[in-house]
């Protein structure tokens, strides 16, 4: 396997880790068949051995474009952190599974607008009770369905309010991750 690095979030892709988080992916990675970036899902279009991580100028970056990066990054944040928890609440082994892999891609998501904004650290967020409400692993899906929906909807609506076609190109990338794992939750439920 010749040496592969992920344009969008800069993480290298090794013999023992090509097969990280497959529990989020449609298709899954395989030796010698590396289809999805393991650490953030974005697809091999952006996978390379030569090629220079994506960097956006900051000071090139307007108000708008640095507010929508601090919302993208919180979302994914509280994603991960839904997920991480869901992780913990669910009974089947499989979505349990499933959940501790999209939350570890959610986090990379939030680490990637941590970059472009150059922002010092992950948000803090104030946790939700979510195990009152979502006591069954249908429930769980179900909401990770929505939160899926709700992310793709966030990445177009914003898509046009940042001033940056890299940061638009690595939105649709993102977004394009959000939408296999709205497949993979709704193929569970
Ligand atoms: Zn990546």
């Amino acid at each position: 396997m010749s040496k592969l690095m992920c344009l969008i979030c800069g993480m290298n892709i090794h013999p023992n880790t090509y097969d990280l988080n497959n529990y989020s992916f449609a298709e899954k990675n395989e030796k010698g068949k590396i289809i999805n970036c393991p650490f953030c899902g974005v697809g091999k279009i952006y996978l390379d051995d030569e090629k220079e991580i994506y960097h956006v100028e900051y000071d090139t970056l307007d108000e708008e474009s640095l507010k929508v990066l601090d919302h993208a990054m919180k979302l994914e944040v509280f994603n991960g952190e839904f997920y991480e928890e869901a992780s913990n609440i669910a009974k089947d082994k499989e979505v349990k599974k499933l959940f501790k892999d999209l939350s570890n891609i959610e986090f990379m998501h939030a680490r990637v607008h941590k970059r472009l904004g150059e922002f010092k650290e992950l948000p803090k967020l104030h946790k939700p009770d979510y195990k009152s409400r979502l006591n069954t692993d249908k429930l769980l899906l179900e909401e990770a369905y929505k939160r899926e929906e709700h992310a793709i909807a966030f990445y177009e609506k914003n898509s046009m309010n940042v001033c940056s076609d890299l940061i638009k190109e690595i939105f649709k990338a993102l977004s394009d991750v959000e939408k296999q794992h709205e497949i993979i939750a709704n193929k569970y439920i």
